[in-house]
């Protein structure tokens, strides 16, 4: 049996990441993963076709001297074919029928805002003046010389619902900047001002889609991690961490194997580690139990459609839409289906110029995305994929209905521009991916108690560390936030900092 230097459990994009920065520095790693495929999140399934997403949509901030693009570059990821949307308003929220845009750029973001509402600029400068200043200190904790202590910072602990209310006096424009934000959870009572903040100063900077789909990161990545001689085994599901003498030693994995290594970084969902870890003398209750009493943010609803030819044009932007301005609680709701995001994908026959669209193509697939907190499916909870059985498969269907019965209103008629469409929910993402309630963006953060609910990536066990969306920060931009956080641990501060700072 060969023993690695560095085992990744999941090949998310965090485990990707982190595979990626220590296989290039020479370690011998091997990432192991329970599904047949590669990308956790990213990866996208094959229908009709049809290559269809399921957790890659759009990203902010890959413009060079943007937040992620220093880190994007250094691990290739600059070289796909990132679309720029639409500067003059990538994002657009309709709210009882009002359509309002968030357009690029810190200035011109406010300047749109300030025309439907002029009696709020004071506001607005306020709100783009704290997302910049919280993106400027996205690598903060990293930093060689410590500035502030990066974990207590006061947008940790403050609340963005409060924010928002003190900041502005009209409710429909609170909604509006809220209203991009399916993107994370709007959870009144928890949310902290700073994933908030930091998250929408990346989409500000500058957003942008692929052409093509998310598995283009995965190979992306995982070509290079195997040109470094790193390895990934799929279908390998680990079901024990094994530890002795107060270290980790070995992966027992359900396809009968056991791999040994000296480090262990695991990017399943934290609970789902500390179950891996049966025995331990370092991993004790009291960890495992604040582990596992935190909560996780909800789950997604997702229906994409694929398109009869010559029936909808390209659009280059998210569009959201809003029966009322209720955008932080429409989702607990009964009754239909009353907010969503509809993303159009770059079509194949795009082309292409300085990272902008410049003919004028049909649009082929559409995804369609709204909350499905747990309560509305745990019905289905003991089934698995493919066995749960008619009702569900009418559930899901009666939401695809419902979504594109709201989503009429931007494209009249597009019920009968309908080739083919397939669903997922939240029951979908557990079962693959074992996040607990199939949630979309991992542990809750509560700026109550910051320090409860932002995860460190070490673990009272000394060679294993966590890494992964339930850290810090989800996302393409929190994954790569926290991957280079669980990479610092062991490659240094100085050695992580020097990859965000790559021109
Ligand atoms: C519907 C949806 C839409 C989204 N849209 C966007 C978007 O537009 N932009 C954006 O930035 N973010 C988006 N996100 C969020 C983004 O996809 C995630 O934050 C990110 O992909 C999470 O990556 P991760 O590495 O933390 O974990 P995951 O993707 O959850 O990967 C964990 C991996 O570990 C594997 N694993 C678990 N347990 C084991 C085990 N015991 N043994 C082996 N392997 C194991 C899993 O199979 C999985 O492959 C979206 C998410 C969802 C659900």
């Amino acid at each position: 049996m060969s023993k690695y230097d560095i085992i990744i459990i999941g090949s998310g994009l965090g485990g990707l990441q982190c595979g990626y920065i220590l296989s290039k520095r020479g370690y011998k790693v091997l990432i192991l993963e329970r599904q047949a495929q590669p990308g956790g999140c990213m990866q996208s399934y094959r229908r009709h076709g049809e290559n269809l997403d399921t957790g890659m949509h759009y990203v902010g901030g890959l413009g060079v001297g943007d937040c992620l693009y220093s880190s994007f570059k250094y691990m290739g990821l600059m070289e796909l074919p990132w679309v720029h949307l639409e500067p003059s308003g990538f994002d657009r929220v309709t709210i009882g029928g009002r359509t309002f845009s968030y357009a690029e750029g810190h200035e011109a973001f406010v300047n749109t805002l300030a025309k439907d509402f002029p009696s709020q600029r004071a506001g607005l400068e306020n709100y783009a003046k704290t997302m910049k200043e919280v993106g400027n200190h996205l690598f903060d904790a990293i930093m060689p010389r410590d500035v502030t202590d990066f974990f207590t910072t006061s947008l940790f602990g403050a609340s963005t619902y409060e924010y928002l209310h003190t900041t502005f006096s009209d409710e429909l424009l609170i909604n509006v900047l809220s209203g991009s934000s399916l993107k994370m959870e709007l959870a009144q009572e928890t949310l902290p001002l700073y994933n908030f903040a930091q998250a929408n100063n990346s989409f500000v900077q500058g957003s942008y889609r692929l052409k093509g789909d998310g598995n283009l990161i995965v190979y992306k990545l995982l070509d290079s991690i195997k040109a470094f001689g790193g390895e990934l085994i799929c279908n390998a599901e680990v079901e024990e961490l094994i530890e002795k003498d107060g270290k980790l030693v070995a992966a027992r994995c359900g396809n009968g194997e056991t791999y040994e290594a000296d480090l262990f970084i695991s990017n399943a969902h934290p609970a789902v580690t500390c179950d891996l870890v049966k025995e331990s003398e370092k991993m004790k209750k009291v960890y495992r139990n604040r582990i596992h009493r935190l909560e996780n943010t909800y789950g997604m609803y997702t229906v994409s459609l694929v398109l009869k030819p010559g029936q909808l044009k390209y659009f280059n932007w998210n569009q959201y839409i809003y029966v009322k301005p209720n955008v932080w609680n429409y989702f607990q709701e009964d009754g239909p289906v009353s907010g969503l995001l509809i993303s159009c994908r770059v079509p194949d026959n795009a082309e292409l110029q300085n990272g902008f669209v410049t003919n004028d193509p049909d649009a082929r697939i559409l995804d369609i995305l709204t909350p499905l907190p747990w309560e509305k499916i745990c019905q289905w909870e003991h089934t698995t994929v493919g066995h749960r059985g008619e009702d569900y498969k009418a559930y899901k269907e009666r939401l695809a209905d419902e979504c594109i019965a709201l989503a009429e209103q931007f494209i009249p008629g597009l019920h009968n521009m309908v080739e083919a469409r397939y669903s997922s929910t939240p029951l979908t993402y557990r079962d693959y991916t074992l996040t607990p309630n199939g949630s979309s963006y991992g542990v809750r953060k509560d700026y109550h108690n910051p320090m409860m609910t932002l995860l460190s990536a070490k673990t009272p066990i000394p060679n294993l560390l966590l890494t992964g969306q339930s850290l810090t920060l989800h996302g393409l931009l929190g994954v790569t936030m926290t991957s280079l956080f669980t990479v610092a641990e062991i490659i240094g501060k100085e050695e992580a900092w020097k990859i965000t700072q790559t021109e």
